[in-house]
């Protein structure tokens, strides 16, 4: 021991509290005050010294912290996805379950019932084991004379269902009805709500039978969420979410946009009973690579704009509806216009009676044939966007999200291929006016981009096909050049 240390440890003990007693006990011999001086200073050093190392492992553990819970998160999934993985035993004829059903061992989770070979029933719905040990998956099946479809899980099929790129309608029991109609199938989606006039327009949706997908905005949903979001989910309508506060999110940091979604579906999940916005719509349809990627949910555009925030006379507008939208057609309105409200009013039952089945987004989607993937922004489902692949920006409806958002570039301006629909059906006269209502409408963010014009004349430009081919940089720059400025300028539209 350095007496050198001594001073300061004796003035500490004078001030202190003896509390070397337990310790110097032990190791004091001889010498009487410096050696306890000497064994209190050992102690003061180990005390350090211990606070020291306990410090350092606390700020390394804080370090590590995120790398283990990432670990964790990682062990965990995978973990999942093992237990989800099914032992194959008899490979499926199709792996996109287009062919004959595979069979695979029933794991754990699932329990024989009833008797085999046959149908067994759990919470998440029908299966069917094809003895003891093993079941159907992933394909058809058909059993006295009736076809029915289990998906990847080995569950039965009802309702329509995407299966190999094509919508196969199932009924309540499973059974395969081949002569189901999807050709008259569209979804009215109502944006900026809910508001004021929603619970009429719900009035009007369960009178004809017909179900729409709302996009809110979280500010909306404070004050008329209450009132209308459970009646829609009881009406089987569909919830999306459109941010909270309809600024254009490009204009934002990616975390203030992310956040946006974020309130407004915890929002959305006090009225309906816990249960987020399935899908999303961007305001103004302005978004980026970044953005559709990391919303985690499917990004829904439009192919049919109604403009009806421009306040059109609301007769006419029923009828420009009815009588031009297509199969497959995604049509965008705002439940927050009484205009809108007494144009529906007409424009519901006209549709209705002119064999249109008004569905939701995500059952318009499979009954076309499409699932919906998150990172991915849809534009319209009908015959002309599958034939010109504008379905979404996803290239083949099989590449993975990133490359459909490198194939995007950053400027986002996906809206050229969607228009045509509108003014596919109509008249040179028609598509004029078109135009010039968003001419006139000047302020309007989309006026630059939406060359309806361009598209009336029955020519769906060719080079929109080429924007989401790999090869289509070149084409989606020079498209970019007619409607990037569109979603970037700054926004004033009522989208
Ligand atoms: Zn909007």
């Amino acid at each position: 021991m350095s007496s050198d240390k001594s001073p300061e440890v004796r003035t500490k003990r004078t001030s202190g509290r003896n509390t070397s007693g337990r310790r110097a006990g032990g190791r004091s011999g001889s010498k009487k005050n410096t050696g306890r001086e000497d064994l209190f200073s050992a102690y003061l050093k180990t005390a350090i010294v211990v606070v020291a190392v306990v410090a350092v492992i606390a700020v390394i553990w804080l370090i590590v912290k995120p790398f283990r819970m990432r670990a964790e998160k990682a062990r965990l999934e995978s973990a999942v996805s093992e237990s989800d993985a099914l032992e194959i035993t008899v490979d499926p004829e199709a792996e996109d379950g287009s062919g004959q059903a595979g069979r695979a061992r029933i794991p754990d989770g699932m329990s024989v019932r009833y008797d085999t070979p046959g149908w067994q029933h759990d919470d998440k719905g029908w299966w069917y084991a094809s003895d003891e040990k093993t079941f159907y998956v992933n394909g058809w099946f058909t059993l006295d004379q009736q076809e029915y479809h289990f998906d990847s899980t080995g569950y039965m099929d009802t309702g329509w269902t995407p299966i190999g790129g094509k919508g196969c309608y199932f009924d309540e029991h499973g059974v395969y009805d081949s002569a189901a109609d999807n050709s008259r199938m569209i979804a009215l989606t109502f944006d900026d709500g809910p508001g004021e006039y929603t619970n009429e327009l719900l009035d009007l949706l369960e009178e004809n039978d017909a179900k729409a997908t709302f996009f809110m905005l979280g500010e909306c949903v404070e004050q008329y969420g209450s009132e209308t979001i459970p009646r829609m989910v009881k009406l089987g309508c569909q919830l999306g979410n459109h941010s909270y506060d309809h600024s254009d999110m490009t204009t934002l940091s990616t975390g203030a946009a992310l956040q946006q979604f974020q309130s407004t579906d915890e929002l959305i999940a006090k009225y309906s009973g816990g249960v987020p916005a399935s899908l999303i719509r961007f305001p103004y349809g302005s978004y980026n690579d970044e953005l559709e990627s990391r919303i985690d949910k499917p990004s829904m555009y439009w192919n049919f704009d109604t403009q009806d925030w421009t306040k059109p006379d609301a007769y006419e507008m029923a009828q420009k509806v009815i009588n031009n939208v297509e199969g497959g057609d995604i049509v965008l309105m705002h439940d927050i216009h009484a205009n809108t409200i007494s144009s529906l009013k007409t424009m519901i039952p006209g549709l209705r009676e002119a064999g249109f089945q008004m569905v939701t987004l995500t059952e318009l989607a499979a009954a076309r044939g499409f699932e919906l993937e998150a990172g991915v922004t849809y534009f319209g489902f009908s015959d002309t966007d599958i034939a010109h692949g504008s379905v979404s920006d996803q290239k083949d409806g099989t590449a993975a999200s990133d490359d459909a958002a490198a194939a995007a570039g950053t400027d986002s301006s996906y809206g050229e291929p969607v228009g045509g629909q509108q003014t596919d059906g109509e008249t040179t006269e028609g598509a004029a006016e078109t135009t010039d209502s968003y001419e006139e409408s000047g302020s309007d963010d989309s006026s630059g981009g939406y060359d309806y014009s361009e598209e009336s004349d029955g020519s769906y430009d060719e080079s929109d096909d080429g924007s989401y081919d790999e090869s289509g940089e070149a084409s989606t720059e020079s498209e970019s050049g007619d409607t990037s400025s569109v979603y970037n300028d700054s926004a004033v539209a009522d989208y």
